[in-house]
């Protein structure tokens, strides 16, 4: 029988933890939570290599993701961009923006491709390229931010029982292992309000935006932690920009102040305003000063 508890160690949305800093390295409940997530991190690399492997993106056998593939998608990674305004739920009725997000790329070729077969079977070969290209999209929003608290968007929990874990926080639990953002702090400070609606799918802005609305809320006991700390959401995708919206609004309701978010990956914005990606011909800018989440740049109008 599975009892709550079972569920709970498993539970990626519960068990990301160590948002409360330096002086919690080491701690027990920390060190347990990073060993209940590599544990089911490997289960799901133990999944990948019983069942036949191809390719997610060309087909080729033997690995979820081959070299040329992988080395497609980094450069589809190479330069973080700001994708607001793509997102009409992120921008008031005269164009002004509530939440700045930087993106780590176009939702498109082998980022999407990797990034719905990683959100559908979760597989480790595909985390491994995925985690880099977010946490350079995160540091590219951030610079050289200290103290700045990640905040990452839970998984509706239709998607978390549908899959087992919750993607995006599966990609910050394998950076955070891996030290990869020295100086930010994580807190998994966001859960999905009980009995509200989550699938968004095929829903019109409006709609979108009405569905989600509330549907968000900052943990009980995560409650004091946001209190005054500068919070960055962090998403795998960005399409209306309504989910995001509802987490800002949810972290700045529990006193946290929202600078920004980052996203793995920015839908494309309609036809012939594609600004280009990085590729071979467009070698990424020295400074990504641009690309940054500013302070002053705090999100209004998030009621
Ligand atoms: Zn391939």
């Amino acid at each position: 029988m599975r009892t709550d508890s079972g569920y709970r160690a498993r539970d990626p949305d519960l068990t990301v933890v160590r948002g409360e800093g330096a002086r919690h390295r080491g701690v027990h409940p920390a060190r347990l939570a990073r060993l209940a997530q590599g544990v089911g991190e490997a289960f799901v690399e133990l999944l990948a290599v019983l069942a036949p492997v191809e390719c997610v993106c060309c087909g080729s056998e033997d690995t979820a993701l081959c070299g040329a593939c992988a080395r497609r998608l980094r450069l589809l990674c190479t330069r973080p961009f700001r994708a607001e305004g793509q997102a009409p739920a992120l921008l008031t009725v005269d164009g002004a923006v509530i939440l700045p997000v930087v993106a780590g790329g176009h939702y498109r070729d082998e980022l999407a491709q990797a990034l719905l077969s990683f959100k559908h079977l979760g597989q480790g070969r595909l985390a491994s390229v995925l985690a880099p290209a977010l946490g350079k999209a995160i540091r590219a929003a951030v610079g050289d931010g200290v103290g700045i608290c990640l905040v990452p968007v839970p998984s509706s929990n239709a998607a978390y029982r549908r899959r087992g874990f919750s993607p995006v926080h599966l990609l910050l639990g394998r950076l955070w292992r891996i030290d990869a953002l020295p100086g930010l702090h994580m807190t998994d400070a966001l859960k999905k309000a009980p009995g509200r609606g989550n699938g968004q799918k095929g829903l019109g802005r409006g709609e979108r935006a009405r569905r989600v609305r509330g549907s968000m809320t900052v943990r009980l006991f995560r409650k004091g932690s946001l209190e005054g700390r500068a919070c960055v959401i962090v998403d795998d995708v960005l399409t209306t920009g309504a989910t995001l919206a509802e987490a800002a609004r949810a972290v700045s309701a529990a006193g946290g102040v929202v600078c920004g978010a980052v996203v793995l990956a920015a839908t494309r914005p309609p036809a012939g305003s594609e600004p280009p990606v990085g590729g071979p011909d467009t070698p990424p800018t020295p400074t990504q000063t641009k690309n940054k989440l500013r302070k002053d740049e705090l999100p209004v109008a998030m009621n």
